[in-house]
């Protein structure tokens, strides 16, 4: 029973330093508004960026997917998992952002946690002395795929294009890995991904581009963070997540197809697991169709008047607004409590906005993180505004 005694020791701990979390229990569909504890809220803290969570088409996609496919897939991909759905989905993907990679070829995951994991350990696999080189804000599953290929890590400061510059010329390594997210999820920036790709390019390195956030979001057709920087390389191995902007769940890699046969082969993340419903797949293709379209390109564009209209809005002295052109906007308070506090006190008038604290972000930086989606209104918006100006001054 000693590490039970241990365990709970931990979680004191936790709690001492306002570091428990707490999950709220929904009653409604992901969307602006959500049902908690017999409440109505404001919710700005999904990743639904587009609103297509709940969208009736996708949902009726759905269903005519479980009556095509049924409930499960039954076994994983290399056994008899895989589906007629699967192979389609996979095809769209890969036209999807295919313009951007040479000999492009697309391959889904149940999740983009474990989509990170195979890249890394899949695209070091053949080279023991495989270096990686990795941005500090990168999402935890690219810093656990690095872990588990139990290769080489360099971490290089938050878009620091110097500090890698040196790394990469330092090495002699022969495979080089740059791995980065496009849209870092804690602070809504964007990498350098022009110039990281360049000195890839100058480098012989690979450049892994997490695009989590920017997948649906980004681009004039929603097809993601090289469609909105216009990059074209075979040194790219391109992550999209399909539970995020695209409304559903699951995610794809894309990259040269050697690289994607490799992961088929080699991958554990990809081989050991039951494949994802077929008939997710099947709703996924009307989420793409959307998406590419004109419902897509009219979403994307509310958005964007919503970003702008939060960043003229926002009226704050003590804290700090982190400069974000995406839909992740991240309101830096510091101290783990006051954010905490904040939360509470919006959450009372039936605003819901995350709440990060380290680890998940440095010691010192806990923030509020609103995250800004499709079917918010400007009403929705200037709500937001008001009480977040209102809360800093108390
Ligand atoms: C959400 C997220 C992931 C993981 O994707 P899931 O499909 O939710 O597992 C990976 N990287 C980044 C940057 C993310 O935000």
């Amino acid at each position: 029973m000693q590490l039970l005694q241990q365990l709970s020791q931990q979680l004191q701990t936790l709690d001492q330093h306002n570091l428990i979390r707490q999950r709220r229990t929904v009653d409604s569909p992901c969307g602006p508004r959500v049902q908690v504890d017999g409440r109505e809220l404001l919710a700005f803290c999904s990743n639904d960026y587009l609103s297509l969570a709940n969208h009736p088409a996708i949902k009726q996609a759905l269903q005519e997917g479980v009556e095509l496919y049924g409930a499960g897939s039954g076994a994983s991909h290399l056994i008899s998992g895989h589906g007629r759905a699967h192979v389609q989905l996979e095809e769209r993907l890969a036209a999807f952002v295919g313009d951007h990679l040479e000999a492009p070829r697309a391959l889904t995951f149940c999740t983009g946690y474990m989509a990170n994991l195979a890249i890394i350990t899949g695209l070091t696999v053949a080279d023991p002395d495989a270096a990686i080189f990795s941005e500090s804000l990168n999402h935890a599953s690219l810093i656990d795929g690095a872990r588990l290929s139990r290769k080489r890590v360099q971490v290089y400061p938050h878009a620091d294009l110097a500090a890698l510059r040196q790394l990469l010329a330092d090495s002699n390594a022969a495979t080089k890995v740059v791995v980065t997210d496009s849209v870092f999820s804690m602070d809504g920036d964007l990498a350098p991904l022009p110039q990281l790709l360049a000195l890839c390019e100058q480098y012989g390195a690979w450049l892994v581009v997490d695009d989590a956030h920017g997948f649906g979001t980004l681009g004039a057709r929603g097809h993601g963070a090289l469609e909105h920087f216009d990059l074209r390389s075979p040194y790219l191995v391109y992550m999209g997540t399909l539970g995020k902007a695209a409304g559903v769940s699951g995610a794809f890699v894309a990259a040269h197809e050697t690289v994607i046969e490799t992961l088929i082969q080699k991958a554990r993340p990809y081989i050991f697991t039951t494949a994802t419903p077929p008939a997710l797949a099947h709703a996924l293709l009307t989420s793409l169709a959307l998406l590419e379209g004109d419902e897509g390109v009219a979403r994307r564009a509310h958005l964007q008047s919503l970003i702008a209209q939060l960043d003229s809005g926002l009226q704050l002295q003590r804290w700090q607004r982190m400069p974000s052109s995406t839909a992740i906007q991240p309101i830096v308070i510091g101290d783990n409590a006051e954010t905490m506090q904040a939360g509470a006190a919006l959450y009372q008038q039936g605003l819901w906005l995350g709440t990060i604290r380290p680890p998940t972000v440095p010691a010192g930086t806990a923030r509020l993180r609103a995250t800004l989606c499709a079917g918010h209104t400007s009403a929705d918006v200037e709500q937001l505004i008001v009480a977040l100006n209102a809360l800093e001054r108390t």
